[in-house]
């Protein structure tokens, strides 16, 4: 066999196909032995040249390496193909027990939702949802509130003034002004928004919201007012045994004036941080709608009388959900904001 082909045995070449590691190595390799010029290829044509029974012996042999050398590529060729198909279904495997992804469903903003809560509330009562600027002139914001200048109650609203004597509204109240600008009573009118006040601690922040609501009727009373405003809070704080009272204050533009408190829906009225041990808390403020403001919206007193309260809606709003910084609000911390979608 010497010369023929450089083969020691077919050991050898098993070997070699052996460590194969791609389709590409194996077709190098067939090439390389059985190719146009592979060495089997010119071995086998060297057979012409030989005498026939050396011819015989070595044909004999040669096909035999030939058949053993296509057996072992096509063996190692599967072998290859099942590896790269198994590699190929570990990589594309659909796991059909993942959880979905998570689209991140958004929610109203918890001031928002007491805001719907409130505006839902009254609506069905017949209130009428009224809306008004929040850059004020002087006189809805003040003057026709029974707030004419140099008036103490000024000094009560720390007040953002425009250069054009124009301000950030200071409440909701102007828009009670404006309605009763175009409406006659019977009526009866909320107002929801922003106002802005320059102020800025743990408790208050330059703007926050309101609610105002404005009775006007004939024979409205006191009472009314009373019943109104304990069955809202009952409701609201979803507590039908909530304890409310009312505590004689001052408004401008209310007389007579009351501030309401309810049982402190924290401690139930036993006294904790939130209430200062008093066991109430403070929720809005009310009162009979000022003859004042009624002679300045021309309202015929002899016929007409009526209410009106306004609340904040932050403050309102931490009572009902227990939230303890205000400042939380406003800091748009999704993982606050999440906990009440
Ligand atoms: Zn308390």
């Amino acid at each position: 066999m010497e010369n023929v082909v450089p083969l020691t045995s077919i050991a050898e070449i098993a070997e070699v196909i052996g460590r194969c590691q791609s389709i590409a190595e194996l077709e190098s390799l067939r090439v390389h032995w059985l190719g146009k010029k592979g060495i089997l290829t010119q071995a086998l044509q060297g057979l012409a040249k030989l005498d026939p029974e050396e011819r015989k012996r070595h044909g004999a042999q040669l096909n035999s390496w030939k058949a053993q050398f296509l057996e072992l590529l096509d063996q190692r060729r599967h072998l290859i193909e099942a590896a790269l198909l198994e590699q190929k279904l570990i990589r594309e495997t659909l796991d059909i027990s993942l959880p979905g992804r998570n689209r991140g469903r958004g929610s109203l903003h918890p001031v928002r939702q007491t805001l719907d809560w409130i505006e839902g509330y009254f609506s069905g009562l017949g209130f009428e949802v009224a809306d008004g600027p929040e850059l004020e002139d002087d006189f809805h914001n003040f003057t026709a509130l029974n707030i004419p200048e140099e008036h103490p109650a000024r000094a009560m609203h720390d007040t953002f003034y425009l250069e054009d004597g124009r301000v950030l509204r200071t409440h909701t109240s102007p828009v009670q002004i404006r309605y009763l600008e175009s409406h006659q009573p019977p009526l009866r009118m909320i107002a929801t928004g922003r106002v802005y006040r320059k102020d800025s601690d743990l408790t208050h922040t330059p703007m926050f919201h309101q609610v105002e609501g404005l009775f006007l009727d004939e024979n409205a009373s006191f009472a009314d007012l009373r019943g109104l405003l304990a069955d809202f809070l009952q409701n609201f704080f979803d507590r039908s045994d909530l304890q409310v009272r009312f505590r004689p204050s001052y408004f401008p533009f209310t007389e007579p004036s009351a501030e309401v408190d309810v049982a402190c829906v924290l401690c139930n009225g036993t006294g904790c941080r939130v209430c200062k041990a008093t066991g109430w808390l403070e929720v809005l403020g009310c009162g009979m709608v000022h003859p004042a403001v009624l002679t300045m919206a021309g309202v015929d007193q002899e016929k007409f009388s009526g209410f009106a309260f306004g609340m904040g809606i932050e403050r309102l709003t931490m009572l009902r959900l227990g939230i303890p910084d205000l400042r939380l609000f406003f800091e748009s911390d999704l993982r606050f904001l999440r906990q009440f979608s």
